[in-house]
């Protein structure tokens, strides 16, 4: 590779943002299409958690006991609605078959390479954007209502500590001393010193998107429909205009599938829709971001008021959100924080890209020259694209452990 080669990234979002930036920084010009705002979808409304251990796959022994009868409850935390379960049918059975416990194992591992160091990396890009105070070190605490609830995750608090996750297992009064406000119904937690939060996803998107400005990376705003290879590189097109590239870095989130089935790879991306409703006077204050473990809800101090995230729903990128899931949101704070005013909050939802095996499609694409991926980091991706900006770079300069790290998420792997 050369210095100035020209790198097309499609997609501006957090992941997007970051490897464009560690691109930047290593001398390439960058350009980013988009047809919306840098940092708008997915990227901006997302729990904030800077989650550098949390390596162990959605698809576990464990949760293949209690997923499918959540599937079918619509208050559950998971659910597919009747319209869609033709639709996610072959993805869910791909998710199932990754439940066994050497694949747990494996990917694990390969996940714990790519997120290590995750909540240092965003605090070295935030300084570097003068924006530190995003980055929240308080650290998160999770919690169970009773020990067998506690128990149901032990095991996979078990795989994060042996791959390096320091944790405090406490009880109250400790709870109580920590956060004043959780309720009686919480008397066991996880408390997680060394991870984190950002206070602002969307700010921190916008900060970075205009620090890459000032380093002369371009964008366009437009969906790039199309990519042609050429002798030297690649051409894309919205339908309309085109542009030419050397490298090709396809970072669209849940939306990166049909880019690659033009090219014949058949990924099996979905989204999993997600909620957040967000308070702006909760009525509480907390020190640390709170996750109701039991109930999958994440309680976020956000610098834009109290965001209560959480659920996953099967619906697929075009049918309307559901009001009624995002409200559920303020119902299961509740019992964790009875004193929680939930009254005028805002509501959101986002589409998570996430891949049967939990871990996204990073690097090059074998039969293609110049095209890489870098998209499907699931419920991961805000923590994970510091990451994979600075291995897709250090990938592209040739770095043999870099490459070494991004070898199991090959898009060859489907
Ligand atoms: C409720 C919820 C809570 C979450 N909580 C956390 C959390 O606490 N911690 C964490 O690490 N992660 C979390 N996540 C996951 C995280 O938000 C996502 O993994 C991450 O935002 C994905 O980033 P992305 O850049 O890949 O996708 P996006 O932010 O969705 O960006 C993709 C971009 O590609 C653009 N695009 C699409 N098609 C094209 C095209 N054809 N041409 C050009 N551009 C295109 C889109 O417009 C979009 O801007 C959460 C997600 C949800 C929904």
């Amino acid at each position: 590779m050369q210095q100035g080669e020209r790198i097309a990234i499609v997609g501006a979002g957090i992941v997007g943002l970051c490897t464009a930036y560690a691109l930047r920084q290593a001398g390439y010009a960058v350009t980013l299409f988009d047809p919306n705002p840098p940092g708008s979808q997915c990227s901006s409304g997302n729990a904030g958690a800077l989650s550098s251990r949390s390596v162990v796959p959605l698809a576990t022994p464990g949760i293949l006991k209690t997923a499918f009868s959540m599937l079918l409850d619509s208050r559950s935390p998971l659910h597919v609605p009747a319209y869609y379960w033709l639709r996610a049918a072959p993805w869910l059975s791909r998710f199932a078959a990754q439940a066994k416990p050497e694949r747990v194992r494996a990917i694990a591992a390969a996940l714990s390479d790519l997120l290590r160091g995750s909540v240092q990396a965003h605090t070295q890009i935030a300084a570097e954007l003068g924006a530190g105070d995003l980055i929240r070190r308080a650290g998160q605490l999770h919690l169970y209502p009773d020990e067998a609830s506690y128990a149901k995750d032990e095991g996979s608090w078990a795989l994060k500590q042996e791959h390096g996750l320091h944790l405090e297992k406490v009880v109250r009064p400790t709870i109580e001393a920590m956060e004043p406000d959780v309720g009686p119904g919480y008397r066991v937690g996880v408390f997680l010193p060394t991870e984190g939060w950002v206070a602002n996803p969307l700010r921190y998107a916008r900060t970075l998107a205009a620090r890459l400005a000032e380093l002369q990376a371009t964008f366009v705003q437009a969906a790039v429909r199309s990519m042609q290879a050429e002798a030297s590189g690649w051409t894309l097109s919205d339908g309309t205009r085109r542009w030419q590239a050397e490298r090709v870095v396809i970072c669209a989130g849940a939306w990166s599938r049909p880019l690659l089935a033009e090219r014949g790879w058949n990924v099996p991306l979905e989204t999993q829709r997600g909620y957040h409703l967000e308070l702006p006077a909760p009525n509480l204050t907390l020190t640390h971001q709170v996750v109701l473990a039991d109930r999958k809800v994440f309680i976020t101090p956000m610098e834009t008021g109290l965001r209560l995230a959480g659920t996953v729903e099967f619906g697929g990128l075009t049918h309307k959100p559901s009001t009624r899931r995002a409200l559920l949101l303020g119902e299961h704070a509740r019992a964790g924080l009875p004193q929680l005013d939930t009254a005028a909050p805002s509501v959101w939802m986002g589409h998570r890209p996430c891949l049967p095996d939990s871990m996204p499609v990073l690097g090059p694409v074998p039969d293609s020259p110049g095209l890489w991926c870098a998209f499907g980091h699931g419920h991961l991706g805000l923590t994970g694209s510091a990451n994979t900006g600075r291995l897709i770079a250090g990938a592209m300069a040739g770095r043999p452990d870099d490459l070494r790290i991004l070898a199991p998420f090959s898009i060859d792997r489907f």
